[in-house]
């Protein structure tokens, strides 16, 4: 099945990438993907030409260390979006080294935040408590496990689009696949 390829084809792509460091010019066909990795800002104009992802291919998702806090939450609804309506076939999250998620000192937060005039109130209001709001991790490629986790048991992504796990080195733009989602996606079921 062509659906097989895709996961191949960017990881094929990306040893590419790693091997000319240079800016690609690629023939491959544009990808009906959804990306949704964090908003590092070493990661823009960067993740997509290391993924071989050109332009107008991909659905880009973003938020600080591509967490998932709500199971119905802005994430789910635009990947909602971009199956349902803009009809991406598979998902790829993408955490990375050297996440700033991993660094949260929720004291130094909250005392940041008071200090600029937040009020007690709305933090101690924040459920279950601010780092779990924070939804802030220590280990980048177990966060990326659980979110994809996650949105494969979630009841609104449909069992036949592939969620995949990768990590990217923000500083090499090397990609290392954690769970590969074409093992775990049912057959399609369209129509
Ligand atoms: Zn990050």
């Amino acid at each position: 099945m062509c659906q097989m390829a895709l996961l191949q084809e960017v990881l094929a792509y990306n040893a590419r990438f790693l091997a000319e460091r240079q800016r690609p010019i690629t023939n491959l066909p544009a990808k009906k993907v959804a990306v949704f990795t964090c908003m590092d800002t070493r990661l823009v104009e960067f993740l997509e030409p290391a993924m071989g992802i050109r332009r107008g291919d991909a659905k880009v998702i973003k938020n600080a260390g591509a967490t998932l806090s709500d199971p119905a939450g802005d994430v789910v609804r635009s990947l909602a979006v971009a199956i349902f309506a803009l009809g991406c076939e598979e998902v790829f999250v993408i955490g990375h080294h050297d996440c700033g998620m991993t660094r949260i000192d929720e004291d130094d937060l909250r005392h940041r935040m008071l200090r600029r005039g937040v009020s007690q109130e709305a933090i101690a209001s924040l459920q279950p408590g601010l780092r779990q709001w924070l939804s802030a991790f220590t280990d980048p490629a177990e966060n990326v496990r659980r979110v994809v986790s996650e949105l494969r048991r979630n009841p609104l992504i449909p069992a036949d689009v592939p969620v995949h796990g990768l990590l990217v080195e923000p500083a090499s733009g090397r990609l290392d696949l954690l769970v590969d989602g074409y093992r775990e996606a049912a057959p399609a079921s369209r129509g």
